[in-house]
């Protein structure tokens, strides 16, 4: 008996996903920054979800702000990290049910920062992120190679491993986002070249899909690394590019609008 052929499977058009990341920076005046993007999205429509990831102390006042002064607030909201517990005896901790609460639909967790900073392990972030997924909310879950493993030809090795070791089983395209973020790129003004991006995405897209099947085929790869308005489009066309994670020029609305126009309409 002859096998069926079967179709290819319809692609989907992955919604991409513009996420800023104050770390720790951000009093109430960046209050003004958030309304700031938030209305000018109001007007110019771009083809992404938007999303500011504050820091703890401004996500309430925020989520607050921007659902008073508008009924479709277009501007989402996440946290930068969460506590793999619900709740309990962790001074100085936030869990993902209090970000939820406090209006967060997302979280970042595993960003190099926090695993040098704090010696977070890949099993640490992976409870994290099935933490969040616990609470109702999207990982955004960060990997990449230091400037060292580059050059020591690891990269594919180190991002494998952290793939492999920080995402939960059972994973899905709407609660599981994978943002690549070279260590070395961060904060430092430096980006890989397009074809680096690209291979490195081509390879996470195989990795989820070997893992998640169709689920993998449609989550984010967000791309972060000193993404400025004036490098956004280039790195944004790169294929399996669906957004970025954005740090220093996400604090000041112009410049953040100038990475999101990257996809405008
Ligand atoms: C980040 O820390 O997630 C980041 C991408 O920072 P920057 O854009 O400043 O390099």
């Amino acid at each position: 008996m002859t096998e069926a052929v079967l179709p290819p499977p319809a692609t989907v058009a992955i919604r991409p996903l513009v996420a800023g990341n104050w770390k720790m920076n951000g009093a109430k005046q960046g209050l003004e920054e958030a309304l700031a993007i938030r209305d000018a999205l109001a007007v110019n429509v771009v083809a992404a979800d938007v999303m500011i990831c504050p820091p703890a102390t401004l996500l309430m006042v925020m989520a607050e702000i921007l659902a008073a002064e508008a009924e479709n607030a277009t501007l989402q909201l996440g946290g930068q990290d969460c506590h793999v517990a619900m709740a309990g005896a962790h001074t100085g901790d936030v869990s993902a049910e209090m970000l939820q609460d406090a209006g967060a639909t997302a979280v970042i967790v595993g960003h190099s920062e926090r695993r040098v900073d704090h010696a977070e392990t890949d099993g640490m972030v992976r409870s994290k992120a099935a933490a969040a997924h616990r609470a109702g909310l999207a990982a955004i879950v960060c990997v990449g190679e230091t400037a060292g493993e580059r050059r020591a030809g690891l990269t594919l090795a180190i991002v494998g491993r952290q793939l492999a070791g920080s995402l939960p089983d059972g994973a899905k395209a709407a609660n599981t986002v994978v943002a690549y973020e070279p260590v070395w790129a961060i904060g430092t003004g430096l980006t890989p070249t397009p074809t680096d991006v690209a291979e490195v995405h081509a390879f996470i897209r195989q990795a989820l899909a070997a893992r998640y099947g169709g689920e993998g085929t449609q989550m984010r790869i967000l791309y972060g690394g000193s993404v400025k308005p004036e490098n956004a489009r280039q790195l944004m066309a790169v294929a399996n590019v669906n957004g970025a994670l954005v740090g220093g020029a996400s604090l000041k609305a112009k410049d953040f609008l100038g990475v999101v126009a990257a996809y405008a309409i």
